[in-house]
């Protein structure tokens, strides 16, 4: 068994162990949604003080509003009730490091994880890659606060999204921990 894996059994373990949130009920009590980064230093329930049934937390590479967020999303609200939205991007993402290009072009060199340095992504060149990454968006980022507004209007004009839902804009800074609002992109998703 590996390291990780064993560790994650203990812990599941103990958690089991003192469990005692087994009668929450499935709609989140506090009826919002946060789309977000997948970041590892970010942690959602901290950062914006969720207990277990409080909220949806949906992630994803750059917490951008790609068809399967929208998808959530939208079961979010339709199913579960939800009426507040957020969309909350990161300083330093990783997002902001690769374009399509680069990502297409690592993954059509070989599937080892790549490095970075002051230049740039290197592939360690040990092939076969796959040219099927030139088939997906990888939704990059270029500008951090342009991102949100991006991702917050998709969201508002989705056909599928409400207009009464409000959607706020924010980046969290990974040195402060701070929650710093992107006022266009709450502009951008005030309810009509
Ligand atoms: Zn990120």
């Amino acid at each position: 068994m590996s390291k990780v894996l064993e560790d994650v059994l203990a812990a599941n373990a103990a958690y089991a162990q003192g469990f005692d949130q087994g009668d929450l009920a499935m709609p989140p009590a506090r009826q919002f949604a946060i789309l977000t980064c997948m970041d590892a230093r970010l942690d959602p329930a901290k950062y914006a003080g969720l207990a277990e049934g409080d909220a949806h937390v949906i992630r994803n590479a750059g917490g951008r509003a790609s068809n399967d967020a929208i998808r959530s999303l939208v079961i979010s609200y339709k199913l579960l009730g939800t009426r507040e939205w957020f969309v909350i991007h990161h300083t330093n993402c990783g997002m902001e490091t690769f374009t399509d290009e680069v990502m297409r072009g690592l993954l059509a060199s070989s599937l080892k994880t790549a490095s970075v340095d002051a230049s740039g992504w290197h592939d360690s060149g040990e092939g076969p890659g796959s040219t099927e990454g030139n088939y997906i968006d990888w939704l990059t980022i270029k500008d951090n606060a342009q991102s949100v507004v991006e991702d917050v209007t998709r969201i508002r004009q989705h056909p599928l999204v409400p207009k009464s839902i409000p959607i706020y804009g924010y980046i969290y800074d990974v040195k402060s921990g701070e929650l710093v609002e992107i006022p266009e992109a709450t502009a951008a998703g005030r309810p009509g």
